[in-house]
Order: structure tokens, then C-alpha cells, then sequence
């Protein structure tokens, strides 16, 4: 089933029937070990039916790993879902507080910064540059 999603993806993709997909959800019970956790992967630790954290490498740059909480009983805590294409959906939004300072969503596996994100500005129209 994994393999059909994935394959349906990027037969997707490439008929530009949907985005790039910037991340990809899989789901595992325990922490990716630093090797485990590839750019382009989100990764959700589910032990038994609840979700506990969602872990990838942050999509500014600097690569550091991110992990969000998804225990209920936890604050700050997101919610991750995700489609059949494994395509994941973050809320709320992540903002990074190291150097990187990114601040995004993720949306359908896509990455969208932020205007306050100190990483990548989204083009301003208004500033006539
Ligand atoms: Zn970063």
C-alpha cells in the first residue's frame, strides 16, 4: 500500500495533477534515530493508536531536526494528519527559534513560509523591488 501511494505521488507530480511535495509522512513506533530521519520525510511516532510526536529535519536550511508534540496532554502541541498519498498537514504553523528563524506550514506535504520567516521571504508585491 505504501509502495501504490508513493508510486501514485509521482505519477501525480510528474502529470502536475498536484505540487512538489516538500515532505512525505510515515509512521513508526519509536524515535528515528539522527540516521533514520532524511530531509524530505516527516515522521510520526505512534505508540499504539496515539500519536505522540512528528519528527523531520527543518525545510529552512540549517537542517536541524524538528520535533513537534502531539501528546493531547502536552503544551505546545500540532496535529498531524495526512492523506493517502502520505502527503502530511501540520497545524498550527512551526516557527524555528534557533539562528534559522523560519516560520512555515506544511500543508498537503508542501512547505509555505511564512511572511515573518527570517529564513526565506515570501515575495511582497507592494515593495516595488
Ligand atoms: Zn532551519
Amino acid at each position: 500500500m505504501r509502495a501504490f501511494s508513493h508510486l501514485c505521488r509521482w505519477i501525480a507530480e510528474r502529470c502536475r495533477l498536484i505540487g512538489r511535495t516538500d515532505l512525505v509522512a510515515r509512521v513508526t513506533p519509536r524515535h528515528p534515530t539522527p540516521e533514520q530521519l532524511q530531509a524530505g520525510s516527516l515522521v510520526v511516532v505512534r505508540d499504539g493508536a496515539l500519536d505522540k510526536w512528528a519528527c523531520f529535519r527543518c525545510p529552512g536550511g540549517c537542517g536541524e531536526k524538528i520535533q513537534l508534540s502531539l501528546s493531547q496532554s502536552r503544551r505546545p502541541r500540532w496535529a498531524v494528519r495526512f492523506d493517502w498519498l502520505l502527503r502530511p498537514t501540520i497545524d498550527p504553523s512551526v516557527r524555528q527559534l534557533n539562528a534559522c528563524r523560519c516560520h512555515f506550514w506544511v500543508k498537503q506535504g508542501q512547505v509555505q513560509w511564512c511572511r515573518d520567516s527570517g529564513h526565506r521571504q515570501v515575495p511582497n508585491r507592494t515593495n516595488g523591488a
